[in-house]
Parts: C-alpha cells; sequence; structure tokens
C-alpha cells in the first residue's frame, strides 16, 4: 500500500448480504434471498473486478493513513444464517476471500427466533399479506380497550406505505409486528402467525435457520471476521440509552463466543439505525468499525464518526453475471 495525502482517500466498497439460499426451490420460495448460483456468479464478477479485503484491513489503512488498494471491497453477512456457514463460507474460503460476518446473540447463543426473521417467514409463507393485515387489525379491535393501544385508523395512518421494495399492505405488517403495537400484543399476534403459516416448532426452526456458536468460531479461525450485531436484533434508535447499552452489551457476547476480544472490534446495526447514543456507547467500548444500510461508496478515514457509520451497498445491486458490464460504481476500478 503507499502513503497518499488524506484528502486523495480512495473509496472503498462494501456489500451486504442477508439470505443467500437456493431459494426457488425450497419451501420458502416468496423470501427475500438471493439465489446460491447468483452469489457464485457475484463471487467471479468481483473477483474480476474488485479487490476483497478484510474489514480490519480498513481499519489498518484508517489508522495508518495509507490507501487501501483499488477496487477495495469488504463483503459482509448480517444475522448469522445457517446458510452462511454451510453455502458461503466454504465459496469464500475456495476463493480465498477473508469475509464479515455479523450473528445475532440470542440466536446465535441461545437459539431464539428473531422477531424480525418470524415476520420476514410469515410474510414469505402467504400469497398475499391480506390475510395478516386482517389478523392484525381484529387484535387491534380486541385489543383497542387498553390505554397503549392507539386506534386503528392511527396506525393505518402512519405505517401503511410503500417502503423500499414492500407494498404498503406487506410495510403495515413489519409496522405493526416490528414495533408500532406494544410488545405483549405484538408477540402474541406474531406467534399465532408463525404457528399458523410458518411452524409450530420455533426452537426447532431457529436451530435450522442459524449457525451454531462452534460454527462460528470455525468461520473465525479460518481468517474471516466475526463481529457484532445485535442481541434480540432490536432497533437502537427506538431505545433509551440505557437499553441501547443493554442491547449492545447482549449483542458483544457474540464476540466472547467465538474467543474474539471485546475491544475493536466490528458492529453492523440491526436495520441500519442509528444515533448520537449509539455512536457513543460503541466509542466507549472501543468498537473499531461499524457498518451502515446508508447506500453508497465509504471514504475512509482516522475520523471515527465516519469509521462508524459506514454505508454499505446491498447484494442485490451486485451483477450476478461474471461477464456483466461493470455499473456505474464498479466503473471507477
Ligand atoms: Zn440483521
Amino acid at each position: 500500500m503507499t502513503i497518499v495525502p488524506w484528502n486523495a482517500s480512495p473509496r472503498l466498497t462494501i456489500v451486504m448480504y442477508h439470505y443467500v439460499r437456493r431459494v426457488a426451490a425450497s419451501r420458502f420460495p416468496r423470501l427475500a434471498a438471493l439465489e446460491l448460483d447468483a452469489f457464485r456468479g457475484q463471487l467471479d464478477f468481483i473477483r474480476r473486478h474488485y479487490k476483497p479485503i478484510s474489514i480490519f484491513d480498513v481499519v489498518s489503512a484508517a489508522i495508518q493513513r495509507v490507501e487501501v488498494p483499488t477496487g477495495a471491497m469488504v463483503l459482509t453477512f448480517d444475522d448469522g444464517y445457517a446458510e452462511h456457514y454451510r453455502d458461503v463460507f466454504p465459496l469464500l474460503r475456495q476463493a480465498g476471500i477473508k469475509a464479515t460476518f455479523f450473528p445475532a446473540a440470542s440466536a446465535l447463543i441461545e437459539r431464539r427466533l428473531l422477531d424480525v426473521n418470524k415476520i420476514q417467514f410469515i410474510l414469505a409463507a402467504v400469497e398475499t399479506p391480506d390475510i395478516l393485515v386482517t389478523s392484525i387489525d381484529e387484535a387491534v379491535e380486541s385489543a383497542k380497550w387498553r390505554m397503549d393501544v392507539q386506534p386503528l385508523s392511527d396506525y393505518r395512518a402512519e405505517g401503511w406505505k410503500a417502503v423500499r421494495f414492500d407494498s404498503p399492505a406487506a410495510s403495515y405488517v413489519k409496522y405493526m409486528l416490528q414495533g408500532a403495537l406494544p410488545e405483549d400484543v405484538r408477540t402474541g399476534i406474531l406467534d399465532d402467525l408463525f404457528a399458523k403459516f410458518v411452524s409450530a416448532d420455533q426452537h426447532a426452526f431457529a436451530e435450522e435457520l442459524y449457525m451454531t456458536v462452534d460454527q462460528a468460531r470455525e468461520i473465525r479461525e479460518a481468517g474471516m471476521t466475526i463481529g457484532a450485531h445485535a442481541d434480540r436484533h432490536l432497533t437502537l434508535t427506538s431505545l433509551s440509552r440505557d437499553d441501547q447499552a443493554h442491547e449492545i452489551d447482549g449483542a458483544l457476547r457474540v464476540l466472547d463466543a467465538v474467543g474474539t476480544a471485546r475491544s475493536d472490534f466490528a458492529f453492523s446495526y440491526a436495520k441500519g439505525a442509528y444515533n448520537d447514543d449509539s455512536l457513543a456507547l460503541l466509542r466507549d467500548r472501543c468498537c473499531a468499525i461499524a457498518v451502515t444500510n446508508r447506500r453508497g461508496n465509504a471514504i475512509v478515514g482516522p475520523d471515527d464518526e465516519n469509521m462508524l457509520t459506514l454505508p454499505r451497498f446491498d447484494a442485490k445491486h451486485v451483477p450476478t453475471d461474471p461477464d456483466a458490464a461493470p455499473t456505474e460504481w464498479t466503473s471507477r476500478v
């Protein structure tokens, strides 16, 4: 690496992956997942146009004020799914790519099914979200005597709108079940819907869905990075500072479980959400680098705030055909 004037720091591309599986042939073909074969194509495309580096190469570059290689790319995998170990890890190892994995602590360690995953599978299990909307609205109606439950029209006004790739009905289901309703009401509906449409055995489902601690250790021992992501996968910006501290400290248990130090670690914000409290808490705990879901290229620098708010591209923007022409954000290479 060559030393360059700091204001000339080159851009870095960080890619964010979630589900990578043979989704079309699976029980949940509607799940928003990347096909495994498409991922293989992406790896070929990436090796042709980019230089994959470890997330800690980025940290070292920032500290030493040296340039990251031209075309530097970091691959990140959120949530600790079993397929990351089973299918992704062997491909990365074969390609010599040192990626970063961000499992959620309660899923990895306690084998608890995260609410965010319950919602995704419920939505994937039904033909349209209408039937879910009806169930949710009925539950709100029957709990409307409670002080902490708002009139249905208020929830509709706030949550019924298309968000990113979701229809208004699908976003409404997510909005209601991820946090708009009081936790006990929300959990009751979620568990009923999950049992009805997905599986009666949440524990067995979680066992299948997430990688194990031993697998995460094996990934780390092969030279990949295991970072912290979440404990229960709560949205930090919806929490008080104390509750954020609790969620972040819970998340850091992943580092202990796989034998990584609790300082100078990598972090990925659940749903990309953070605020000043989150930054202060991570700084107190000596986090070295943290990634968001904001789309864009990263400028690497020693500036602390910058290193804790790095943007990422969703994997769906990476061409799956190795012969594809470089996209707007690959043409600079
Ligand atoms: Zn996540």
